[in-house]
């Protein structure tokens, strides 16, 4: 007998979106200069949403300097436990307007309620929470007595996660006594605007949060105003070399956060049901639009064709569709360029000779769609077990031997994340030594914490965020 799940949609009565929104700057909405603006669409329907003003140069100027001025007479002079305060009431305003955020977010993301409401709005107010908690106690947090504060943080973020993104960005910056200019993603620049609507319900000073809209060009006039002294950057590897370019001999602080290609490894005693959860969590979470993806699946070739066989059935009970539905497990592409990308490199796969395979999914007819895919028959010189997808695409190869699976875990320019799944304790701390990536789970995948460091290693840049290793970012340490 088949069971179907009735539609559980969420409502978008929660949330008002306007039909234009200015920069935020010293703490008030104003229009770019020029009046310029530009469109953001619902990626599951191609419906546009608002038009959002794109900042130029001048604007720059302005957030800048509202921001150095908050930052000499009012931020940076204040005492951590004021400032700890504000952070506080961010945090609880987040929690209180936690259903609007998770509706706009899914609306203008494409990624599915379920996870808005379950993991990026929980997880933002959690960053506030944490690091208004650090705030007055930077003299205890391992950097000797009054680290200071840097000044101004010019800070640019991606489309994959827009909310959270911002709120790992800000918090840290804002307790550690720094002011900030943030500039969000074309494409998802609402959940950001909504945030500075509660940074003005928070009554937090003028100029101590300003937030750009504009795309590539805005990220790199904030990243190369000379009134900025820290950088931030989370996004594409060849984005975040250019920064890393602009601002060289500047003499500006610089954190990167890039791509990754992690290996999630399975061993032969790994618990196969548990293991299939945390591959499906890996990859098809987010759409695989998750920097530290598990996008490429290790497996132990004497279980590789039974822990395949379990995957695609496990897959065929995914529901892909309406974001707002709260059965949704996958939801919509963020923009048509990604789908483009995504799409050219799965064929790249098929055409180098990997096996493709996706469940029986029927596709929306409008908006930007993938189904979730698996190739296997992987090699390691493929494209597809090379390259960033930042799609619903998992590579799968296998090895024999621990050494095998290190030594391909390993064969990749990126080292941001990696996955282990065994029952051995001792097999766990052997590979997690020998992987290079920050971040190694074991036995789960995807899990975050804002108590927890998080970044990577060569191609996927350096500097952490979260954690007490999260603040030496924003202090002169
Ligand atoms: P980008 O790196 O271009 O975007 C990240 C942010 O940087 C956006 O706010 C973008 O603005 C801004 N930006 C773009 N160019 C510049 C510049 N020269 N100087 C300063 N800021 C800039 O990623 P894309 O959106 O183009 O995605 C391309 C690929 O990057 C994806 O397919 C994926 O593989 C990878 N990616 C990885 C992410 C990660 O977390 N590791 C996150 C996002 C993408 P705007 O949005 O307006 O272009």
């Amino acid at each position: 007998m088949g069971w179907e799940y009735a539609p559980a949609p969420e409502s978008r009565e929660i949330v008002s979106i306007a039909r234009e929104y200015g920069l935020f700057v010293n703490g008030e909405f104003s229009p770019a200069q020029g009046s310029k603006t530009f469109a953001t669409v619902n990626p599951a329907t191609e419906e546009p949403l608002a038009r959002v003003a794109l900042a130029g140069g001048r604007d720059v100027d302005r957030a800048v300097s509202a921001a150095r001025t908050a930052y000499e007479q009012v931020w940076g002079p204040m005492p951590g436990a004021e400032r700890a305060k504000y952070l506080y009431r961010i945090a609880r305003i987040l929690q209180e307007r936690s259903r609007e955020f998770a509706v706009l977010e899914s609306i203008d993301n494409g990624k599915p309620i379920k996870e808005t409401r379950d993991v990026d709005i929980p997880l933002a107010a959690a960053h506030f929470f944490y690091y208004a908690g650090w705030a007055d106690k930077l003299d205890y947090a391992g950097f000797g007595p009054q680290p200071r504060s840097l000044g101004v943080a010019g800070q640019v973020i991606p489309w994959n996660f827009p909310l959270l993104m911002a709120a790992w960005k800000l918090a840290p910056a804002l307790a550690a006594g720094n002011t900030c200019v943030l500039k969000p993603a074309e494409t998802t620049p609402l959940s950001a605007l909504l945030l500075a609507e509660v940074c003005q319900q928070a009554e937090l000073p003028p100029g101590v949060v300003n937030v750009l809209t504009g795309a590539g060009d805005t990220g790199a006039a904030v990243v190369a105003h000379p009134g900025v002294d820290k950088v931030a950057f989370t996004g594409s590897t060849e984005v975040g070399i250019a920064i890393a370019e602009a601002i060289a001999g500047t003499g500006k602080k610089l954190t990167l956060e890039l791509g990754g290609k992690a290996a999630n490894v399975v061993f032969d005693d790994a618990p196969v049901e548990q293991a299939i959860e945390g591959i499906v969590n890996g990859i098809f979470f987010n759409q695989g639009h998750v920097c530290c993806a598990g996008s490429r699946l290790l497996v132990q070739e004497s279980v590789a064709e039974h822990v395949v066989d379990r995957l695609r059935r496990r897959l065929a009970t995914l529901r892909l569709g309406d974001p707002l539905d709260k059965n949704t497990d996958i939801g919509a592409i963020n923009s048509r360029q990604q789908l483009d990308k995504i799409t050219e490199l799965s064929a790249a796969g098929e055409a180098e000779g990997a096996h493709r395979w996706s469940p029986p999914c029927e596709l929306p007819k409008k908006g930007y769609w993938f189904a979730p895919t698996v190739f296997t028959g992987v090699s390691q010189s493929h494209r597809i077990a090379r390259e960033e997808i930042f799609g619903p695409v998992l590579s799968v190869l296998t090895f024999r031997t621990p050494e095998e699976a290190v030594t391909k875990a390993n064969n990749t320019p990126y080292g941001l994340s990696a996955g282990v799944w065994t029952e051995k304790g001792s097999r766990i701390l052997w590979m997690a030594q020998k992987m290079r990536a920050g971040v190694v789970w074991a036995n789960t995948y995807n899990r975050f914490d804002p108590a927890s460091p998080f970044g990577g290693y060569r191609e996927s840049g350096f500097g952490r965020e979260g954690g007490r290793h999260g603040l030496a970012a924003y202090l002169d340490v």
